[in-house]
């Protein structure tokens, strides 16, 4: 398998998986993709149909992989994907299925179902790829005798993923800034009850902004980056997106009884990585009718999948809602999507992509390209904080089931895209724990919270205070490296 970046640049050049997994951005600028997506034949479909996660996991990882012996990604793949990590399940839940899915009832002709993503050790989706990134990065790294210090900024959830996913692996050490005093207790408590010593939280006199804006000045810093071996895990990471390619297979199983089936997804939607997985496994030739992209207030998506206009939004026009989660203002993995929009011609993307940087967006609507957006399954809708007041109120009274307010995103929309006859799966991306002031405004009552969180927020913390200064964080950094 060989990968490509969305601008163009390595055409003819060999880049395997190995090569691109420590990376993020192509040097062009682009996102890597396969040269070719590979195909699913209807005999492997039927044989994947009933394997366990970790090995379904391996099936199609092995298809992106190939430079991976294949003992090799299977043992990281059944370490991985094990019960005792997607743990916490609700009532009613078997955590060997790793993704359970629950049927809700059926709506407009359509059953309807969740997929659980969220039973890993942070309690969001983010967990199911981070997970397996942490256990290939150890690999990775203690093969070629290398080490890894991973940098990022965090409000909340992507930080805990990735703590919880390079906790003590070799090779590898994480710092995470994030805001002092400004997440949520359970959040802080989350992050900074992590004792292992390759993990450092950085507690950053300031907002959000700042610790991102001290990661951007540290990544600028070239020579200092090289010496301390310093990376990301963003959401464009390629083994982030391929990870999540594997439970729209497995939902699609669980909402099927047979292949000649097909059946329909909705996404809550942010970066478009987790929907962009889903493209993925319909462009490998999984049954799907329909992607449907759901957003919150931040409609960024929404509008494109609407009206062919692209438009990312300023700081001004980038709310903070009561579904955190997808508060973006532009989605950093939908390059992906574009280049196979639009045929694959890394010029064009090129093109767009420059008109987002320079004009803030480009416009699909008047060109044919905006009218093959159906031939790819997508459509679309968003969704405002009455909607998941409303929604998280209903699915209790129905069916008797919280919903995060995320889900509770995916779920409203997904009720105005329901076809008789097409299963409706609906991925469920938090706990509703996570953001309990919501579902207390909803349902006048906290939502249940698994065994393992009693007592969270009393145990004992762990991690540095700095002020909102690149110089010092870099001296933090040195300090622990030992370069
Ligand atoms: C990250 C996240 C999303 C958005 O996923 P994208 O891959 O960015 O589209 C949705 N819900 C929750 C709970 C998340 O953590």
């Amino acid at each position: 398998m060989n990968y490509i970046s969305t601008r163009g640049a390595g055409i003819g050049e060999r880049h395997t998986f190995s090569d691109i997994l420590l990376t993020g951005l192509a040097k062009d600028g682009g996102l890597y993709l396969p040269s070719e997506y590979p195909l699913v034949t209807a005999d492997e479909l039927a044989r994947w149909r009933t394997l366990s996660y970790a090995d379904l996991a391996f099936e199609v990882l092995g298809k992106f992989c190939d430079d991976i012996p294949a003992a090799d990604l299977h043992a990281l793949t059944r370490s991985t994907y094990r019960a005792e990590v997607y743990r916490n399940v609700r009532a009613g839940e078997d955590a060997n299925a790793i993704t359970p899915l629950t049927p809700l009832g059926v709506e407009n002709g359509a059953q309807l179902s969740l997929l659980a993503l969220s039973n890993g050790p942070t309690l969001a989706f983010k967990d199911m790829a981070m997970q397996l990134l942490g256990n290939l990065f150890e690999y990775a790294l203690a093969k070629h005798g290398q080490t890894l210090n991973i940098l990022g900024a965090t409000s909340g959830d992507t930080g805990s993923a990735a703590e919880y996913a390079m906790r003590g692996k070799a090779g590898v050490r994480v710092f995470m800034l994030s805001p002092h005093r400004k997440m949520s207790a359970f959040q802080t408590a989350q992050m900074f009850s992590l004792q292992e010593p390759n993990i450092f939280n950085l507690a950053v006199e300031g907002v959000f902004d700042d610790c991102q804006d001290i990661v951007k000045a540290v990544s600028n810093d070239h020579a200092f980056k090289a010496r301390h071996r310093i990376g990301t895990v963003n959401s464009i990471n390629w083994a982030r997106v391929v990870a999540q390619v594997v439970y729209y297979f497995k939902g699609y199983f669980e909402a099927t009884k047979s292949n000649d089936e097909r059946c329909s997804f909705t996404v809550p939607s942010g970066n478009f990585g987790n929907v962009c997985a889903g493209h993925i496994a319909r462009m490998m030739g999984l049954p799907i009718e329909k992607l449907v992209v759901a957003t919150n207030e931040n409609d960024v998506l929404d509008e494109f999948f609407r009206t062919g206009t692209y438009r990312v939004r300023g700081a001004a026009h980038t709310y903070h809602t009561s579904s955190p989660s997808m508060d973006i203002s532009k989605a950093s993995n939908f390059e992906r999507f574009v280049f196979d929009l639009l045929g694959r011609d890394p010029a064009r993307v090129l093109q767009l992509f420059r008109d987002v940087e320079e004009k803030g967006g480009f416009d699909l609507a008047a060109s044919g390209d905006f009218a093959r957006v159906r031939e790819f399954g997508f459509v679309s809708g968003r969704s405002t904080h009455d909607d998941r007041i409303v929604t998280i109120r209903d699915v209790q009274a129905r069916y008797g089931q919280i919903i995060d307010t995320h889900t509770a995103d995916g779920l409203k929309v997904a009720r105005e895209h329901l076809d008789p006859g097409v299963p409706m799966v609906v991925l469920e991306t938090a706990q509703p724990i996570k953001f309990g002031e919501t579902i207390r405004e909803a349902l006048g009552h906290d939502p249940q919270r698994p065994a393992a969180f009693e007592g969270l927020e009393s145990l004992p913390q762990r991690f540095e205070v700095l002020p909102a200064d690149a110089a010092r964080v870099k001296a933090f950094i040195a300090e622990h490296t030992g370069a």
